[in-house]
């Protein structure tokens, strides 16, 4: 037999290969199968920093970031000290620990809506348990979300969700009951109107509004001037619970995420990613007597075995202590670089786009129309994004791998970081012409 070391590298298409017979199309979360752009993905070896190493060992600068868990770049040393700190003394006891009260604690800090938290596994949890809790709390059935936007994989909010359903054509995915898709009422994002008229036909029934406050599973739309006002008056109004899905937007627009912003106090949050650190986290967090309703405080179950995991937390605790203001004017100055490079490369170009941006996240349109809700995203070229991706690849970068996310710069990118990114956008435009008639 030969030992393992003498053994060839697998290429990334072996891997693929590999993966597909063991793994429901390769992966275990769709979008990194890159079925909307086409190809094997790199399969990744190691991280650090911006940058990625596939298993054939190109590297790559990488705008991805774990889907926006990683704003400080990849395995950030006090980080990874925090968690072998952590790890020395158990990876998991199922009973609590004073850490997870801290995490909360800087949680309510943050972001002053919040008066509790319960801390969950993912985004998807975090998400799924605001809505159980408005309808406890509301003693009401129906949910109003946006179409476009993305809150986790939980049956209610597969109903015209963003993110990798939009690249599957499956808006609404099979296994769904119609009982259940019938409880979600689908509102247009930036369009109060739509909201209002949901509200008019559904008087006294709508348990809660959640909203991505800036879209992010759509390509990034940022709301219109008042709009979310507009939701946290139209909420109060009909006795309906308002909940950002602040699981992406959350410590990364701002310390306290979209709510600080622009502010507005949510009845609930959900939250994820950047509090994990890289670690699998969400929490779902609020006004005290709401969350008060959340077992073993009150009757509406949650639980979660891995719930509040001591290496989580400590590599999330680890993460919000790196963000300074300084953190976030970087970020911002960095990614103003370089959506000024994106434009200035585009504007030579003729090709239809748009480039929509807040703070270090963005997205690169194919159309002409400004991109204001899910039905000008989906007017996008998205043959013509498949070619620029793959040119940007083919350079090194490694950009989200559909027209419909957002890419995420963090910390650890460097001004020679997006010099190089700029240099790939010049050349990678150049393969992405219409492919209209
Ligand atoms: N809400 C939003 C806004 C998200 O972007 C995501 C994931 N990208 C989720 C919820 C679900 O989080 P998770 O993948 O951790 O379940």
């Amino acid at each position: 037999m030969t030992p393992a070391t003498d053994r060839p590298s697998p290429t990334n298409a072996q891997s693929f290969a590999d993966a597909q017979s063991l793994l429901p199309g390769g992966v275990n979360s769709p979008v990194r199968a890159f079925r909307a752009v086409g190809g094997a993905p790199p399969f990744i070896a190691r991280a650090q920093g911006p940058y990625l190493w596939d298993l054939e060992g190109r590297k790559y600068i990488d705008y991805v970031g774990s889907w926006g868990a990683a704003i400080l770049g990849h395995a950030h040393p006090a980080v990874v000290q925090a968690l072998q700190s952590a790890a020395a003394l158990g990876l998991s006891f199922g009973a609590p620990t004073a850490a997870e009260t801290e995490l909360a604690r800087r949680i309510t800090h943050l972001m002053p809506a919040v008066e509790m938290v319960r801390l969950c596994n993912s985004g998807t949890e975090a998400a799924m348990t605001a809505l159980r809790l408005a309808r406890a709390f509301t003693r009401r059935p129906k949910l109003i979300k946006f179409a476009g936007c993305y809150h986790g994989h939980a049956d209610p909010f597969l109903v015209q969700a963003g993110s990798g359903a939009t690249t599957l054509g499956t808006p609404t995915s099979p296994g769904i009951p119609p009982a259940v898709a019938a409880d979600t009422l689908v509102a247009q994002f930036n369009n109060l109107d739509s909201v209002q008229s949901l509200f008019a036909q559904h008087p006294g029934r709508i348990a809660a509004l959640i909203v991505e406050p800036v879209v992010g599973n759509a390509g990034v739309i940022p709301p219109a001037d008042g709009f979310l006002a507009g939701l946290r008056q139209l909420t109060a109004q009909a006795g309906a619970l308002l909940i950002f899905d602040e699981v992406i937007t959350g410590f990364r627009l701002a310390p306290g995420g979209a709510q600080q912003l622009y502010g507005l106090a949510p009845d609930l949050t959900a939250l994820g990613k950047i509090i994990g650190g890289g670690l699998p986290v969400g929490a779902v967090a609020g006004r005290r007597n709401i969350m008060q309703l959340l077992a073993p405080a009150g009757p509406v179950y949650q639980a979660g075995t891995l719930s509040g995991n001591p290496l989580a937390v400590a590599a999330g605790l680890a993460t919000l202590d790196q963000l300074t203001p300084h953190t976030y004017e970087l970020l911002e100055r960095r990614a103003a670089q370089l959506e000024a490079g994106f434009r200035h490369h585009l504007q030579r170009r003729r090709l239809p786009w748009q480039f929509q941006r807040l703070g270090s996240l963005a997205t690169l349109f194919f159309t002409d129309r400004p991109v204001r809700n899910y039905a000008d995203a989906l007017t996008c070229d998205t043959r013509a994004f498949a070619r620029y991706f793959h040119a940007m690849l083919a350079a090194g970068i490694y950009l989200p791998p559909s027209q419909f996310e957002a890419f995420f710069l963090s910390a650890a990118h460097s001004d020679d970081d997006l010099a190089r990114t700029l240099q790939a956008v010049s050349h990678a435009l150049s393969h992405a012409a219409p492919s209209r008639p």
